[in-house]
């Protein structure tokens, strides 16, 4: 969806920043209080920001959900209810996953300003872009965090770091507000080669599950558990920001081990003996 809503069309003066805006995504995962989505989505709509999707809201449709919102049930209409995170962010350039607990998971870590500044950027150049929240109680799963490029933490009282799930959503609605308002230019004027689209989140998807794949028939692991590695791995390729170009022939070469794997494990159809 590139064209912002109705609702939103006055929100920034500058046309890049709205289109920008309309690139921007909030996702919740598995909310338990309707109240929080409701508050979640009226903090999007005072930023200016116009897009909500909810992934496995425990109680929802709720008319707690819409009290709660006030002026912004219609951005609560308009938000999508999906199953999985990974159909939320399947079409995403960059996803960033909130976490009340610092330093947890092996992802780079963004302070909230410095993460609305990389998703605008992102935003700016054409990308999808998906910032994810967690649920009330547990926060985001290992799995799920598995499926973001960066943790976003909000430096709070290391004492005392969860912020209320609609609160937490406010701090990253305002920074990537202040983040719009300095101007979503895009960075360069000259036009992306059609090879050189980055590659989306459902590209990575695959990518990675051929990896892992590849990994057993060449039996990296040794009988080891393949986690380690494989989120290493990840975090790895995150950092490399690949291209749909890159994503082939990366899957060439994999493709080309997986079949002499093959080979090399059933006699191969050219054995000398
Ligand atoms: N008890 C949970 C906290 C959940 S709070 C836990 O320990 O993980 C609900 C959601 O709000 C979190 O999943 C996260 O997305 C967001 N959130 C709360 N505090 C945050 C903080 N300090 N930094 C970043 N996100 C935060």
């Amino acid at each position: 969806m590139n064209t912002p809503p109705s609702f939103i069309e006055s929100a920034f003066a500058d046309p890049a920043s709205l289109a920008a805006a309309a690139r921007l995504r909030v996702v919740l995962v598995g909310t338990q209080h309707p109240g929080n989505i409701g508050a979640a989505a009226r903090a999007l709509k005072t930023m200016g920001l116009a897009r909500l999707v909810l992934v496995a809201p425990e109680d929802y449709p709720a008319e707690e959900a819409y009290r709660r919102a006030a002026g912004a049930d219609d951005l609560l209409g308009d938000a999508p209810v999906v199953d999985t995170l990974a159909e939320a962010v399947a079409d995403c350039h960059l996803v960033l996953g909130c976490t009340a607990r610092s330093r947890r998971v092996q992802l780079e870590e963004h302070a909230p300003r410095q993460a609305a500044a990389v998703a605008v950027a992102r935003a700016a150049a054409g990308g999808e872009v998906a910032l994810v929240f967690g649920r009330e109680r547990t926060g985001l799963s290992n799995e799920e965090l598995q499926l973001c490029h960066a943790a976003v933490h909000i430096p709070a009282n290391p004492g005392y770091s969860s912020l209320n799930l609609a609160a937490a959503v406010q701090v990253l609605a305002y920074e990537l507000r202040l983040a719009l308002l300095e101007g979503a230019a895009p960075a360069t004027a000259e036009p992306v080669h059609p090879d050189e689209v980055p590659a989306s989140h459902a590209h990575m998807e695959g990518f990675f599950t051929q990896l892992g794949d590849t990994l057993d028939a060449i039996d990296f692991h040794k009988g080891r558990t393949p986690d380690s590695a494989m989120r290493k791995l990840r975090r790895l390729f995150a950092k490399a920001q690949l291209n749909e170009q890159e994503v082939r022939l990366l899957r060439g070469i994999l493709a080309d081990a997986q079949r002499m794997a093959r080979l090399a494990g059933g006699g191969g159809t050219g054995s000398l003996s």
